[in-house]
């Protein structure tokens, strides 16, 4: 039972019920067109060429930016394009993408060098490089890189490992928690090592019976608490999870790390764990294909760059027009076509039939958006601040705290795309904010330019009448030294004179 709770959300049925929650491994895929692009910081550079031949697991991209982890190649075989592909992105935009052809052989680099089972006697150092080496980033969607993401939080008092899966329809974790509960464990125990948290929260739904039952079967560190938590929906956000947990709120700009908690997804764990432990690099993970179209919903463990195509072709479709989205159906993105490929961040693929979509009509102010923000906020003001351009209100109306999970939208009779103009407005405003500052920079650069011409003026000037005091002292000394010599000039004079009045007399 939760101590602590939060208002709103959405209690939703799995709309893609499923009959036997299984990871099923997949084989090697052909193909595999491998992204340089993670979710934010630089591009990875390639460091392969077209024509070179690779083994399972080698790095093939990397870069020296804290906000990017390396690429590795998914299968051996041999590089046979790097160019652009559209990613799988809302942006649309594309982006470097190394593509490699299968020998069908799996053959690994040496795994052999690296902590295993007793990386207790490695430094908290060696392991947070190994995270890092290994390519991990938040495999909850977030594609934060992991080594970044724990060094935030170095020395936070608790550690939460969120296994509640982000959106109804997905069941990847719990998949991947039945089929490894103890890598599951272990992996906590390695977080706990390096991060030195005195504690971990697993939290964990209660529609997972298995998947439950599983983690408590092999946890046996009193340090590492299994907590079940009502299915509702948006409880995987990670400031929600610190409230209903902790009871601690996280400010508006901070995180989790801000506040001494570590959140981790059960998907990074498990890649830590093989990353740790078995010296594996991230090559593959968990992906969850369901949809109205497919006929039986399944949990695939596939390699990174397979195709969708070819991940789709392990479920029966039905016949028909389609939707395809990818993460989610609230907060996930739909996208035109299947031809794209897995990345790290990929949770799942929705195949849905495609259905006539309801108009939208104006607001009926029914407040029922109001009653199910699970951040407190009221989504009609912010609404209207925001389709009036009133970004400052929206703003006061706390529009940053907005975690865009769609509740809102969702419950709207209307069918108002609410979060549309949120993610808008806070486009404007960030905008505002960068303007606002280029004006402050410009008014800066101004004002020092004044104070500069100022002091060059007055430096100027104390220099001409330091000039002119110079002139005068050295004019009165001349004269001063002119009259000295006339006055011996004189006086040589003088004495001449009466030297030829002696001669003469
Ligand atoms: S999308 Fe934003 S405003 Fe709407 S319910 Fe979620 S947090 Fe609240
Ligand atoms: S739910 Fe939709 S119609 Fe009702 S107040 Fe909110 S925005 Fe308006």
């Amino acid at each position: 039972m939760l101590k602590y709770k939060y208002n709103g959300g959405l209690k939703l049925d799995n709309p893609y019920p499923i009959n036997e929650i299984d990871l099923i491994r997949i084989p090697l895929p052909d193909k595999v067109v491998l992204p340089m692009q993670q979710r934010i910081g630089n591009q990875a550079i390639p460091i392969v060429s077209v024509g070179e031949r690779v083994l399972t697991g080698q790095i093939i991209a990397t870069i020296d930016d804290q906000r990017c982890a390396p690429v590795h190649a998914s299968i051996s075989g041999t590089v046979v394009a790097i160019d652009e592909h559209v990613y799988a992105h809302k942006s649309g935009l594309k982006g470097l993408c190394v593509t490699i052809e299968s020998d069908g052989k799996d053959e690994w680099v040496d795994t052999s060098i690296g902590c295993t089972e007793h990386y207790e006697n490695c430094t908290a150092n060696t392991i947070y490089n190994k995270i890092r080496v290994s390519g991990i980033v938040g495999m909850g969607g977030a594609g934060f890189p992991t080594h970044t993401k724990v060094r935030l939080a170095e020395g936070c008092h608790t550690l939460i490992v969120n296994a509640t899966e982000c959106e109804p329809g997905i069941t990847c974790d719990a998949a991947l928690m039945e089929a490894y509960p103890t890598k599951v464990i272990r992996g906590v125990e390695v977080l706990l090592y390096i991060c030195k948290a005195e504690r971990a929260i697993v939290a964990i739904e209660d529609d997972k019976q298995d998947a439950i039952k599983a983690l408590k079967k092999f946890c046996n560190n009193e340090n590492i608490t299994i907590e079940v938590m009502p299915t509702k929906y948006t409880s995987g956000a990670e400031k929600l999870l610190l409230k209903s947990l902790l009871g601690i709120e996280v400010p508006t700009g901070k995180f989790a790390s801000d506040v001494g908690v570590l959140c981790q997804n059960v998907g990074t764990v498990v890649a830590m764990f093989d990353a740790v432990v078995e010296n594996r690099p991230l090559i593959s993970r968990a992906v969850t294909v369901a949809g109205s179209a497919v006929k039986e919903s399944k949990n695939f463990q596939v390699r990174l760059g397979a195709s969708y195509d070819y991940l789709l072709s392990f479920v029966d479709i039905k016949e028909g027009s389609h939707k395809i989205s990818m993460n989610g159906l609230m907060m996930g993105i739909e996208l035109d076509s299947t031809n794209y490929s897995v990345s790290k961040n990929t949770n799942c693929v929705f195949i849905d039939q495609l259905e006539e979509s309801k108009p939208t009509k104006e607001c009926i102010r029914c407040g029922l958006c109001n009653t199910v923000c699970p951040v407190d906020l009221l989504p009609q003001e912010l609404y209207w601040y925001s389709k009036s351009k009133n970004i400052d209100k929206a703003v006061e109306y706390n529009l940053l705290d907005c975690i865009e999970c769609n509740c809102c939208s969702y419950v709207c009779p209307s069918q108002i795309p609410l979060v549309n103009y949120y993610q808008h407005s806070k486009a404007l405003y960030k905008q505002q904010v960068k303007e606002k500052q280029q004006t402050e920079n410009a008014r800066e650069r101004f004002e020092f330019r004044e104070l500069r011409l100022e002091r060059n003026k007055r430096e100027r000037a104390e220099m001409m009448e330091a000039k002119k005091i110079a002139l005068k002292e050295k004019m009165a000394k001349d004269k001063a030294q002119k009259a000295v010599i006339e006055a011996a000039l004189e006086r040589v004079n003088t004495a001449k004179s009466a030297q030829g009045s002696q001669d003469d007399g």
